[in-house]
């Protein structure tokens, strides 16, 4: 676990400005949410704290450390996107180890912390099914299965949701916040869905065109919202 600081973040793409100096002071163990409109730089500030696209102004630190120059591989940060590919020809503990014996982990280390992950989540009499068996719920079950495996600092998750149907987006809404609530890693959540925001979060990030606009626990934004902006989009229905 580590807290993560965000000071005056810009990022330009080929000379055009889409994020203008965001400042988000995120605390050891909090689940951050970040929501706003599609195109207002929830995925580019998510990536840049991942390392996979550079900061052009600003620090991100992790923890102590100033990360702005370390690679990916290097941060202690697992992702877990909207696209969750899984690998086909992988069974579930194989897709949940991969990331681990990419990085050079023994066969007995591997298993152990695969079997840990599928404790978690509820994966253990599936370790040896592959993904066209699995349902669209164990599928997302295996795609954060991946994540825990590496026992991450900082858990990302980019609109993680979105492909499943409602039904399932509330069951997942609940687990996701149980391992929260169980692991206590520090998390950056990015949602278009005010529901899932309002009802997930420690703390909310209301972003809007490249700025944050606002940030506060759910009943802040929602009793005391800074402007028309934050007030229409906390307020308004998924
Ligand atoms: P969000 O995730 O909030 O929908 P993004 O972070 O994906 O928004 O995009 C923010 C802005 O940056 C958008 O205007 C988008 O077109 C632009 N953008 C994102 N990635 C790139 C890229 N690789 N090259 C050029 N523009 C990009
Ligand atoms: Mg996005």
């Amino acid at each position: 676990m580590a807290s993560v600081q965000i000071h005056d973040v810009r990022k330009s793409f080929g000379g055009f400005e889409v994020l203008h100096g965001v400042t988000v002071p995120i605390e050891d163990g909090e689940f951050v949410v970040l929501v706003g409109p599609s195109g207002c730089g929830k995925s580019t500030l998510l990536r840049m704290l991942a390392g996979l696209e550079k900061i052009t102004a600003g620090t991100i630190s992790i923890g102590e450390r100033v990360v702005n120059d370390v690679q990916p591989k290097e941060r202690d940060i697992a992702m877990v996107f909207q696209n969750y590919a899984l690998y086909p020809h992988m069974t579930v503990a194989q897709n949940m180890g991969f990331s681990l014996k990419l990085r050079g982990a023994d066969q007995k280390t591997i298993d152990s912390k695969v079997r840990r992950a599928a404790d978690i989540l509820d994966l253990g009499k599936l370790l040896d099914r592959y993904p066209r068996q699995l349902s669209g719920g164990q599928r997302q079950r295996v795609a954060m299965g991946r994540a825990i495996v590496r026992d991450p600092q900082v858990f990302l998750f980019d609109e993680p949701l979105s492909n499943l149907d409602a039904k399932l987006r509330v069951a997942m809404r609940t687990e996701i916040k149980e391992l929260h609530q169980r692991l206590k890693t520090t998390t950056v959540y990015v949602t278009h869905d005010q529901i899932e925001a309002m009802t997930m979060a420690d703390k909310i990030v209301v972003m809007q065109d490249g700025i944050v606009e606002q940030i506060g626990a759910p009943l802040d934004l929602y009793d005391r919202p800074d402007n028309k902006f934050v007030a229409g989009f906390i307020g308004s229905p998924a």
